[in-house]
């Protein structure tokens, strides 16, 4: 007999009570109670069962389903257990229920979809690699017509959709609308990435859905979605197609008077700075890496660029505005128009000093000018008589000097940040940025200088500026571009997202 815990038994006495409260009048014979009991106690292994794939306690759903519960059996909700397993991504679940006949394609839930889907929705790229092992079938439609490459482009999931079109899913593969992923993205994603990366993997920019014959430039357009349309346009993609209805100039022409949205029609170069060659260039990762990388755990978006589609070295982050990955990046300067990583880093504290030492001296000769030209009686004249009587005496100096104390202020500070993370922290501003983010989660603070990549403040100093005086100092030599790992313990205080 199955056994159930104290508190399963007592939720069973309080519906049965309950069950007895429309009765109060009969007397329940035996043979009926019997019957109440029997069908109160089936609905409460269900609704158990369910809980516990939900929490995914293991032992527990194989002592019910061994004691005879059918695996296929959805429940309410109409959601199989598999669909629970994959939701929570409990693997071991999934492998037990696969072993006792479940269905891995049964349909559930109220977007009637697969567990594949659900998996897909919650960005569980191990549980994803798992159901297609197990036979799952990725081109079948849910309830809205997406099939898996749909929702993961929808998600944001990249690192999914890579693997899905490493197993052979279609890049232009239509949906139940017959729309493409890149129209779907084009439409529904604000934001470059998914655009992007649809492109970079030859999505094609001229297909058109069965509904309106729609491209996806024309999808970008009703939308409203600037970049979208400006990657689109970068692709080639044809401002002349027509739809069911109007040409695209004059769908442009109607959503700008009624969006009064710009929508660029010029294409643009970034300027591309001073960021690792090797990574920028390298995009051709074939899909036999991308299923390699995926099923060793590697496809971490976290890890892994899916806008490069390389898998990062250590410390390197994605700028967007310079759309390559950049090796121990700092960030992305303004006001050189470039980002500052592992190669220019040092360059960009030089041209920090040197600005900052310009501007000092601009600041000097300014008041050796006012000094000997000008000459000021401020306690005669008080603070507005003596402002008139700089401008008056040369309005250009003036502006010299406002300009020199703005542009010294700012690198002055930028430039004593930047020694304070390169000599007491061994960081990067973005290294600082995200751990002081994740710091204000951990329940006790832990200091910043506690991580792997700070020497000290003189070996940090030697290292960074590769100081060798004559071989008085021996700097630590890493190659940033080339530092990976195989796992995530590249990532300091034991956050996986970090770093
Ligand atoms: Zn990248
Ligand atoms: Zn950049």
């Amino acid at each position: 007999m199955l056994s159930v815990s104290a508190v399963e038994t007592a939720c069973l006495q309080s519906v049965l009570y309950f069950c007895r409260g429309f009765f109060p009048q009969s007397e329940i014979r035996i043979d009926q109670d019997c019957i109440i009991y029997i069908f109160i106690y089936i609905f409460a292994i269900l609704v158990f069962l369910c809980d516990h794939c939900r929490f995914g306690i293991l032992e527990r759903c194989k002592e019910l389903v061994e004691a005879g519960y059918d695996i296929r059996q959805p429940d309410k909700e109409n959601v199989s257990l598999l669909h629970w397993a994959a939701i929570n991504n409990r693997s071991e679940l999934v492998k037990y229920y696969m072993s006792k006949g479940a269905v891995v394609d049964q349909l559930g839930g109220d977007l009637n979809s697969t567990p594949l889907h659900w998996a897909i929705r919650q960005g569980h790229l191990s549980m994803v690699i798992q159901l297609l092992r197990c036979g799952a079938d990725p081109s079948i439609a849910d309830g809205e017509g997406y099939r898996s490459l749909h929702l993961a482009i929808l998600f944001q999931h990249m690192a999914i959709a890579a693997y899905l079109m490493a197993k052979g899913q279609e890049v232009d593969g239509p949906d139940c609308n017959g729309q493409t992923p890149l129209m779907l993205a084009a439409q529904k994603i604000i934001g470059p990435e998914p655009t992007n990366f649809l492109i970079k993997n030859n999505a094609s920019v001229s297909a058109v859905d069965k509904v309106n014959r729609n491209t996806p430039l024309h999808c970008a357009v009703l939308a409203g979605n600037v970049d979208a349309a400006h990657i689109l346009l970068e692709a080639g993609a044809s401002v002349d197609a027509e739809n069911i209805n109007v040409s695209l100039t004059e769908l442009i022409q109607y959503t700008m008077t009624k969006r009064a949205k710009y929508v660029p029609l010029c294409s643009h170069c970034n300027p591309k700075g001073l960021y690792m060659p090797q990574l920028t260039c390298v995009f051709c990762l074939c899909c036999q890496n991308v299923l390699v990388l995926a099923e060793a755990g590697c496809l971490d978006p976290r890890i892994f660029c899916t806008s490069c589609m390389i898998k990062k070295p250590m410390r390197a982050y994605h700028c967007f505005t310079c759309d390559a990955c950049v090796a121990k990046q700092d960030h992305h300067s303004i006001w050189t128009n470039s980002c500052i990583g592992a190669r220019n880093h040092h360059f960009f504290v030089l041209f920090l000093m040197s600005f900052m030492m310009l501007g000092a001296w601009m600041f000097y000769g300014c008041l050796m000018y006012w000094s000997n030209h000008c000459p000021m009686h401020y306690m005669e004249q008080g603070l507005w008589g003596a402002a008139s009587a700089l401008v008056s005496c040369s309005p250009w100096v003036l502006c010299v000097f406002f300009l020199a104390f703005y542009h010294t202020s700012w690198s002055a500070m930028i430039l004593l940040l930047q020694l304070y993370q390169i000599a007491f922290l061994g960081l990067t501003t973005a290294e600082r940025n995200t751990l002081m983010h994740h710091q204000r989660k951990l329940p006790q603070s832990i200091s910043l200088r506690q991580n792997p990549y700070n020497l000290g403040v003189m070996r940090n100093l030697v290292s960074f500026f590769q100081l060798r005086c004559c071989g008085l100092f021996k700097p630590a030599i890493i190659d940033w571009t080339q530092q990976f790992t195989s796992g995530r313990d590249q990532h300091v205080f034991g956050h996986p997202d970090m770093v």
